[in-house]
Formats: structure tokens, sequence, C-alpha cells
């Protein structure tokens, strides 16, 4: 898959009335979502607002997956679609203007009721049999959700395919510079997708081959800090041993969660001084 004018040539594509002006600056982030259901055209309807015949007036987002891998671009990447709601990434905030959105046909958690049976937010109920033979699910907790562990339906190989290929397209014609889930650019907490079923590591692998990235970060925690080795169990490096919010550093490899990085010092110069951060407290920097 290639862009040519904003638009992926070859998937079906139509415009969703509920969209922002033209931006001028390219996107940098792309936000992955789950759409809450199983029906994809119904989705990408909703999506389209008045255009799909819907009532739906609040949101949108740039293509839609369906679960067979079929997609749909219901958006140009040069117009701000509304999908990621108050959201904050780094010094980004207000994702909708910085980003990207694709929805992948996904019906998110579903709630086990005691007798064999799931239940998905919108009360539709499904056993363990038709889970398994609608591409199958993952048990996991989510304290979002609430307490216990909930059904998570898998992704198909067919619709993670094109994904990833739009993704991968993406990258190639803007500066992207972070693949993220709305669950962790939420700012008010309330969001599980693309949830634990999604494989977010093979998205995010995508940037690694992406050539010539700067890797320059953030600190987003107050303070940070710097260990010996990938985990809490190894010693804070003194000095420094805390880094602020706001340090910049630059990532040098990576071990599951967590980040070994090169600070740059309070001149802005690299330091000598190097170890590991958790990698959910630095974010890439970028330029809004
Ligand atoms: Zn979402």
């Amino acid at each position: 898959m290639r862009i040519e004018n904003h638009r992926i040539p070859g998937i079906w594509h139509r415009q969703s009335s509920n969209l922002g002006a033209a931006r001028e600056k390219p996107p940098v982030v792309i936000v992955l979502h789950y759409t809450t259901g199983w029906n994809g055209k119904a989705s990408r309807d909703w999506l389209m607002g008045e255009a799909g015949g819907t009532t739906n007036r609040g949101s949108s987002a740039h293509v839609v997956v369906d679960r067979d891998g079929t997609a749909w671009q219901i958006a140009p990447f040069n117009r701000t679609a509304w999908h990621a709601g108050p959201s904050r990434y780094g010094e980004l905030q207000g994702l909708n203007s910085h980003s990207v959105g694709i929805e992948f046909v996904n019906a998110g958690w579903m709630k086990p009721n005691g007798l064999g049976d799931y239940i998905d937010a919108y009360g539709r109920r499904m056993n363990d049999r038709a889970l398994k033979k609608a591409g199958g699910y993952t048990l996991a907790p989510h304290a979002r959700v609430g307490s216990g562990s909930f059904a998570w339906p898998l992704y198909p190989e067919a619709q993670l395919e094109t994904g990833l290929e739009i993704v991968q397209a993406l990258i190639a014609a803007y500066p992207i510079a972070a693949i993220v889930s709305h669950e962790e650019i939420d700012t008010r907490g309330w969001k599980t997708d693309p949830g634990p079923a999604f494989p977010m590591a093979r998205f995010q692998g995508l940037m690694g081959e992406a050539a010539g990235r700067e890797e320059a970060y953030v600190v987003t925690a107050g303070r940070l800090n710097l260990r010996g080795g990938p985990g809490t169990g190894f010693e804070k490096i003194v000095p420094p041993g805390m880094l602020l919010r706001g340090t910049r550093l630059r990532v040098l490899k990576r071990e599951g969660d967590w980040a070994f990085v090169a600070p740059e010092r309070a001149d802005g110069e690299e330091g000598a001084i190097r170890g590991w951060v958790h990698g959910g407290y630095i974010a890439p920097m970028i330029a809004a």
C-alpha cells in the first residue's frame, strides 16, 4: 500500500461528515482503536455520521479495518478526524489535531456472567463456543473494566495484516513519531482500546524499520529513577539518580518495558551517564 494525495488508492473511500478543517502540519502520531462491535459496516457508517446515514455528530476516524481485512477510508489523512477525545501524549495535547485514527472492528471486553457466557458493552451475550467460532479470545484482567478477568476477542490475522500495511504506508508518507493505543492517551481514564488482545508490539515494531529516525525522548514523570538494570530491583545510578520531568534523552535499546537511555545534561549536551528507565515514563519528542 502507498499514500497518494492523503489517500490510499485502491481501497473503498467516502468522506465522513464529522471532520475538522484541513490541517497545515502532517500527522505525527497513529492512534489505534477498536470499534466496540462486531459489525464493520455498521461502525463505518456510524463514524461517517450524516454521510453514512446515521445520527452520529461527534465521532469519526480515518480508516476502519474489518475482521476479514477489508479497509474503508472515511477521511483523508490531512483532515482532522474525531477519534481521540480528551488526550495527551508526552508534550502533545488533543491528539485529534496531530494524529491518524485507525479503528479495528472488535467487540472489546466481554464480562463473564458466571454461567459460561460473556457479555459485551452492548449487552450481547456469547458463549465460549461462539467466541471461538468468531476468531477466539484471550482472558485478561483490566482495572478500567472492573475486577476479575474478561474475555477479549482476538484480532484475525487478515485484519492485522491490512492494519500493518496501512501503518507502514503512513510511516513512509508522514513524519510519524509514535504509534499509540487510545487507552494510553485518554486523559479521562475511560478507554480500554485496542485492549490486551491487540498485538501492539507488532505495530510499534514497524517504527524501528523506518530509517534515520531520531530517537529523541523526553521524561514525562515528575521524577524518574535511573537504574543500573531493566527492573526495579536494580540500584539507582547516583548521580543523577533521578531524572526530572522534561529531561531529554536518547533511547539506545529496549528490553521489555524498560529502556536503556543516555540523558542530556542541563547544558543540552549528551552526558557520559547511561542507565535504565521504565519506558512508560518517557515519550518521543514531537514538534507540535
Ligand atoms: Zn478508541
